[in-house]
């Protein structure tokens, strides 16, 4: 299965308060922004043009691997959503 199959089993319930939150002073000074290669649901974008990082959270999939692959730990906050929120998988 890949990832576009699998966002076929999963559903989201979005809370409007972001679980992770970036400082973009850091990713705008990062070399190398990991995030935007290993995030499977692509929640992090860099704009050249803009030096700029863009994150939409409410796709995650709280897989974790950004929080694994920020070496520059770009977070003022990562955490998983609250009780009754983000992402539910459905395998069946
Ligand atoms: Fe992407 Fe996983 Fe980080 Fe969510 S936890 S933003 S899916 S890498």
């Amino acid at each position: 299965m890949n990832i576009d199959e699998l966002f076929d089993f999963t559903s989201f319930t979005i809370d409007r308060e972001p679980h992770i939150v970036l400082d973009p002073e850091v990713c705008k000074s990062c070399d190398i922004r990991g995030c935007t290669n290993c995030c499977p649901a692509r929640c992090y974008s860099w704009s050249e043009d803009d030096q700029k990082m863009t994150f939409v959270y409410d796709g995650c999939l709280e897989c974790g691997t950004c929080y694994v692959v920020c070496h520059r730990n770009a977070f003022t906050r990562w955490r998983y959503p609250r009780g009754g929120f983000g992402v539910a998988y459905r395998m069946t």
